[in-house]
């Protein structure tokens, strides 16, 4: 069948076998980090179903998974607050918690969801993110552990969108004309 998404993409950053081995290494991590710890991943929508799911069939560990969905408002840099659109069902307190992300470029969403989420007591709280856009960082936050970087270019596909398209790609690539 004709893929009818590959037109637009201009080049690949990361092809499936590059996926498959930045997941590994990120769930080596941690396994290895968290054995005996049951965490809890608090997978943020939409972005990172893929990569959460990918994830989580790496890990060897007891560990659990729940779903958070926030809209950020962009205010200015420093006040960017975050709307939850869907909270998690989970009490996390006293447990390990691990935020996983698709990518994290400002910073702000992740910044102000740490905090909110630190409100809640957990044992600790951690961030995973499939890539990294520091190039792009307004905020001080840093993710624990890394898939990989990417430089100051829209990229889409493996649970990346734009305007809703894309997600579905098993690669990471660059758009046309972006
Ligand atoms: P920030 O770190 O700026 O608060 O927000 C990160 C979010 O912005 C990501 O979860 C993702 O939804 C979106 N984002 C940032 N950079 C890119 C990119 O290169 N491509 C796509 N598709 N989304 C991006």
């Amino acid at each position: 069948m004709i893929n009818e998404l590959e037109k637009d993409i201009d080049r690949i950053l990361f092809s499936e076998d590059d996926i498959k081995a930045m997941v590994k290494k990120v769930a080596d991590e941690i396994n290895e980090d968290y054995a005996g710890k049951k965490p809890v991943l608090v997978a943020l929508l939409k972005g990172s179903v893929i990569f959460a799911s990918d994830l989580m069939r790496g890990l060897v560990i007891d560990c659990e998974i729940d779903f958070m969905k926030v809209s950020s408002y962009s205010g200015t840099q420093s006040t960017g607050v975050i709307n939850i659109v869907s909270d998690i069902r989970t009490d996390i307190s006293n447990r390990h918690v691990i935020i996983i992300e698709d990518i994290v470029d400002t910073g702000l969403t992740l910044y102000k969801l740490k905090e909110l989420l630190a409100g809640r007591n957990p044992a600790s709280l951690k961030i995973c993110t499939l890539l990294d856009k520091p190039s792009g960082r307004k905020a001080d936050v840093y993710a624990d552990y890394i898939g990989g970087t990417v430089g100051n270019e829209f990229i889409v596909g493996c649970g990346l969108d734009y305007n809703e398209k894309y997600r579905n790609l098993p690669y990471i690539g660059v758009m046309r004309n972006s």
